[in-house]
């Protein structure tokens, strides 16, 4: 009897979202494939999820250096 689960160098991934020429995989092996048109990166979770936060701060960067009454406060917290 042949057990299924040999196929260790073969992965398989489950499609978590797509958006147009975006797509986000799930890994069998516990990456996570993140395919932006012909290129795909291969990052473990905690990659994955910086990499997130990093397009994040930078969407906000764009929305600041778009809105002209905004600009970047560099002082730590401090609001009168
Ligand atoms: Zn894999």
């Amino acid at each position: 009897m042949q057990n299924p689960d040999t196929s260790h160098n073969k992965c398989s991934a489950v499609q978590l979202v797509r958006f147009g020429h975006y797509k986000v995989e799930r890994c069998s092996c516990g990456a996570v494939h993140v395919a932006a048109g012909p290129v795909t990166l291969h990052l473990d979770e905690g990659a994955f999820r910086q990499f997130v936060q990093t397009l994040t701060v930078g969407i906000e960067q764009l929305d600041l250096l778009q809105a002209p009454h905004l600009r970047v406060v560099a002082d730590d917290g401090a609001s009168e």
